[in-house]
């Protein structure tokens, strides 16, 4: 039985194209001299690379991309919460899969359908799009789901307090048994979010769970 036999994943592509434009470079605006990769020199000078973060089960490893800065989070603030769906594309180039984790499919990290409906997209969702279509993996939103509406982690300083609000707020899919997965999300921080999600998918019987993130400040 082949993969897409088994799970439920995801038909086509979200986004119209790679890199839109790019006519301004995505952190500052610049106008001029913009690169393939949607930057201007000078922010592309700028940009910190991480080396992967260590990382606890049932995590079995992560890799992020870019140190996060104002211009990262500008831009993020920009994607998610101003539905500036174009920097999907520009914030895929950041996100990798190793090899040796041989993933099976991509899993974005859920936002609850209420939230969906009010942000009309989710933001992880588009970048597991982009993503699958750079690397062939497959991806699925349908295999983890949010069931419950929580607090923003964000708004929450105290680790403790984001497991809390986070607990059992997640559903898998049995068809997860025996998958190696990667879950994609945009900011990696305390990982309360990640770590929930990949208890919930271990315990429905996945084989691995990975996380790319694009940018990450506590690295
Ligand atoms: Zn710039």
């Amino acid at each position: 039985m082949t993969l897409s036999d088994r799970v439920k994943s995801d038909i086509g592509f979200l986004g119209d194209a790679l890199m839109p434009g790019p006519y301004q470079c995505y952190l500052c605006d610049e106008e001029d001299l913009i690169g393939e990769d949607g930057l201007c020199d000078k922010c592309r000078a700028k940009l910190k690379y991480l080396p992967n973060p260590t990382y606890l089960a049932p995590l079995d490893g992560i890799t992020v991309g870019l140190q996060y800065s104002d211009e990262i989070s500008a831009a993020v603030m920009r994607f998610k919460k101003l539905g500036q769906t174009e920097y999907a594309g520009f914030f895929t180039q950041f996100l990798s899969v190793p090899k040796e984790w041989n993933a099976d499919i991509l899993v974005p990290v859920p936002m609850h359908p209420l939230k969906k409906w009010i942000r009309r997209f989710n933001h992880t969702e588009l970048l597991a799009s982009y993503l699958s279509h750079a690397t062939g993996i497959p991806y699925s939103s349908v295999l983890l789901r949010k069931n419950r509406f929580t607090f923003e982690q964000k708004k929450l300083y105290d680790p403790a307090e984001r497991r809390k609000n986070i607990r059992g707020s997640f559903t898998a899919d049995p068809s997860v048994k025996g998958l190696r997965i990667v879950l994609i999300d945009d900011v990696f921080t305390t990982g309360a979010t990640v770590y929930e999600c990949a208890k919930t998918l271990k315990r429905a019987g996945a084989e691995k769970v990975y996380l790319s993130a694009v940018t990450s400040p506590t690295h």
